[in-house]
């Protein structure tokens, strides 16, 4: 079966009965439709928060496709549920990108699912569109004063650094020349879309705290300087209101369920690699409030993913995960090991050996924030004896606990060795997370340290446009925020090609784009794009509905 076919052979619960298994009051629910309900903030209880066992889902340096960390939280979720433990997972919400793009959807897979797959992977409750149009009421309103004689803030649109968004891969839409026309429209100009996934209004809604500190970090977003180079923020055009206005209930995080019923909350999509990768902060901390395990996922590999998830937003949030899964594959180790996309479901025991440096480097960068670590191999139906073997003896004589995971197979009975093992590690956990960097360190060094002790590289190394911009950023005050790095997702440094776990390598950062509102700063290494491109032959291709609305093509 496919994916989509296995998705819809499950009818959904009603979504008050996954409500009642968290003992949600049934008036606290809004629902959109049957299967999806939003959820109010006021359900956060900060006490519980601080005793939940939160647990973080990374993975090895992913093939495109991924290897499995959604798939693996559902079945996680899944299989704690029926050791009787009260377990929700809190995911992101996919971007219509990747549906359409090269990774397909991000609902997990096989019989580890949240449904209704269809609508998650779509439209689902407006999220994304919401921070689409906030994003672009912004866009709007610097557009409009520039044009502007008697309300003008002089600000000089050759500094505008505020982009557009849309949620799709459209290349052409990445660099453009705007407000052509003549005199009534506007001043022409360069400038470019972000895919939403990548835009500050995503970061902002997935850092905010409440309704009120969403509408205050709207505020201080920068769009770019007077003519006078004074810095323009996004309050100077009285913009924040109505921004937190359009995002009044795409705060609200949505409760869908697994394809066993248990509950899911999804909430909030940035990327790992252009963004900082994880769900929102309201979302897990939800989570947190209503159960006694929380199983998130943060993107990529755990150079991009669980990185950001601890210096970013564990920091914001004052939480910190008592164990830590790394996902990896037989399969994504073989491509380490030198064996092409295509021929990696073939046995190659040596292509294996060869790849688990790949496995050993994100131990290590992982071991770097103090917290137990679970290795889930996440079995392919490719897999051999031997290979599993191998795998396994490796992990052990590394000293991690390792269990074999077959959540896309079997669903939550295929993964109670991994949450037999995440429980003790869980228990064993004793300290908060060490972050790899301070905040009042200079950026710079934030950023070596990162480039060293997660990605083992050796220095970070700045172009010309960059370093200028730096002193521009640390010069407006901005040099105590977090990094958020935009690097490739395919290799620890930021040269794709460079697989396994490469050595003697300089992170190149090409340019900064910085995120008041958020509060970080994003440096751009190599050829990053905060737009992407759809691939030679999109998915988009192969998606279809027939005259009963039934759909086939999405994964
Ligand atoms: P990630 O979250 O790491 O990007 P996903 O869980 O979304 O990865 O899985 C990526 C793709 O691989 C999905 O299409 C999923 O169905 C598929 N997949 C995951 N695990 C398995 C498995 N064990 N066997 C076959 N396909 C799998
Ligand atoms: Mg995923």
């Amino acid at each position: 079966m496919t994916e989509i076919q296995i998705a819809q052979s499950v009818t959904p619960k009603h979504i008050k009965e996954i409500a009642a298994k968290l003992a949600i009051p049934e008036e606290k629910l809004e629902y959109y439709g049957n299967d999806k309900a939003k959820l109010p903030l006021n359900i956060i209880d900060d006490e519980k928060v601080k005793t939940n066992n939160l647990i973080l889902v990374t993975a090895i340096t992913p093939t495109p496709p991924g290897e499995g960390k959604t798939t693996t939280s559902i079945g996680l979720v899944d299989a704690l549920n029926i050791l009787e433990k009260k377990a929700v997972a809190v995911i992101r919400e996919p971007s219509l990108g990747p549906v359409f793009g090269i990774k397909g959807g991000a609902a997990g897979g096989g019989w580890s699912q949240v449904i209704p797959m269809v609508d998650i992977n779509l439209h689902f409750t407006g999220d994304f569109h919401a921070i689409e149009k906030a994003n672009n009421l912004l866009s709007a309103l610097i557009e409009n004063n520039i044009q502007s004689k008697s309300r003008s803030l002089g600000i000089d649109p050759r500094t505008v650094v505020w982009k557009r968004c849309m949620d799709m891969n459209d290349r052409g839409l990445r660099t453009i020349v705007a407000a052509l026309g003549g005199k009534a429209g506007g001043v022409p100009r360069e400038t470019g879309f972000n895919i939403t996934a990548a835009s500050e209004i995503m970061a902002i809604l997935c850092l905010a705290t409440d309704l009120e500190d969403l509408k205050e970090k709207c505020g201080t977003i920068y769009i770019g300087d007077t003519w006078q180079g004074k810095p323009v923020f996004a309050k100077d055009l009285n913009a924040e209101g109505a921004m937190a206005v359009l995002l009044k209930d795409a705060i609200k995080p949505n409760l869908v369920q697994t394809l066993e019923g248990n509950p899911a909350i999804i909430h909030g999509g940035p990327f790992a690699n252009i963004a900082q990768g994880t769900n929102s902060i309201v979302a897990t901390k939800m989570g947190m409030s209503l159960s006694d395990y929380t199983i998130t996922e943060a993107g990529f590999g755990s150079d991009l993913g669980a990185e950001k998830f601890m210096n970013i937003k564990c920091r914001a949030a004052g939480i910190s995960p008592k164990a830590v899964v790394l996902v990896a594959t037989i399969r994504a180790l073989k491509y380490h090991g030198g064996k092409s996309l295509k021929e990696i479901t073939q046995e190659d025991v040596e292509a294996l050996v060869k790849g688990l440096p790949n496995l050993d480097g994100h131990i290590a960068s992982l071991k770097s924030f103090g917290i137990p670590i679970v290795i889930s191999i996440n079995a392919f139906q490719s897999d051999t004896e031997a290979e599993i073997q191998v795998l396994k003896d490796h992990c052990e004589k590394l000293g991690n606990p390792v269990a074999l995971s077959y959540g896309w197979e079997k669903g939550g009975k295929g993964c109670l060795d991994l949450a037999e093992k995440v429980i003790k590690a869980a228990d064993s956990c004793t300290s908060q997370f060490h972050p790899t960097y301070n905040l009042e360190d200079n950026v710079h060094n934030k950023m070596e340290k990162i480039c060293q002790t997660i990605y083992g590289g050796e220095h970070v190394v700045l172009s010309d446009i960059a370093r200028s911009q730096l002193v521009k950023y640390e010069v407006m005050g901005f040099g105590n925020l977090p990094i958020c790095m935009a690097k490739t997702e395919k290799s620890f440094s930021d040269d794709q090609k460079r697989l396994g776990r490469p050595k003697n390598f300089d992170i190149h950062i090409r340019e900064f784009e910085i995120a008041a509102g958020a509060g970080f700063i994003v440096p751009i290494a190599g050829n990053m794009l905060r737009m992407p491109g759809l691939p030679a032959t999109p998915a988009a291709e192969r998606i279809t509905i027939d005259k009963n609305g039934v759909i086939e093509g999405l994964f």
